[in-house]
């Protein structure tokens, strides 16, 4: 039975870029239905024993969709700590990112227009290869780059109800606030693995 992860910082601490209502909301009812969806499609399906990876990996419908949003979710949740002014990445992975798209700036106009331009819903990732290649990916809907065989670093989740809340229909507004809240340490050690 897979279980609703603890947010690793206060229901206030992401405010004004995430409220405490779009948390409660996208943690509390959203991340904890695709659980409870989940759990109730297990048993009997041969994935029962098996990690979300491996459940991404190799199911389809409706298993593949809830096992993938909690996977993301996980990703996601995690990969933030309170705004900062100056927020930039740390690490290998910031040699790694100025290496390959030239500046942190250049990255984050990649990103941010992967992010706009995924038409309906799903997710923008950093991802790298086995070789350690950074790659920006469009995943529609609950998919992950594991199934591209990849290691998923950090996403910006363009669901609606991530930022209908607090930006209504301004997509690109919640992309750009997104950056001053993410935790790079945490971000860098998922690339060291
Ligand atoms: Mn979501």
């Amino acid at each position: 039975m897979f279980k609703l992860i603890d947010l690793p910082y206060g229901i206030n601490d992401l405010a004004p870029v995430v409220s405490a209502e779009t948390l409660e909301y996208h943690h509390g009812k959203h991340l904890a239905t695709y659980i409870n969806n989940l759990n109730n499609l297990l048993p009997g399906s041969g994935f029962e024993d098996k990690s979300l990876e491996e459940i991404v990996k190799n199911a389809s419908g409706g298993i593949f969709n809830n096992a993938g949003q909690i996977l993301n979710h996980n990703l996601y949740f995690l990969q933030f700590k309170a705004p900062s002014q100056d927020n930039h990445p740390v690490g290998e992975l910031a040699h790694a990112i100025d290496k390959q798209f030239g500046s942190l700036e250049a990255f984050k106009e990649k990103f941010n227009t992967a992010a706009a331009t995924l038409f309906g819903s799903g997710w923008a990732w950093l991802a790298s290869d086995s070789d350690g290649k950074l790659h920006i990916l469009q995943e529609p809907n609950a998919s992950n780059p594991v199934t591209r065989g990849m290691n998923p670093l950090m996403c910006f989740d363009v669901w609606e109800h991530a930022y209908y809340i607090d930006y209504r229909n301004s997509r690109p507004g919640h992309i750009n606030a997104l950056w001053s809240i993410l935790n790079w340490e945490e971000i860098n050690n998922r690339y060291m693995k």
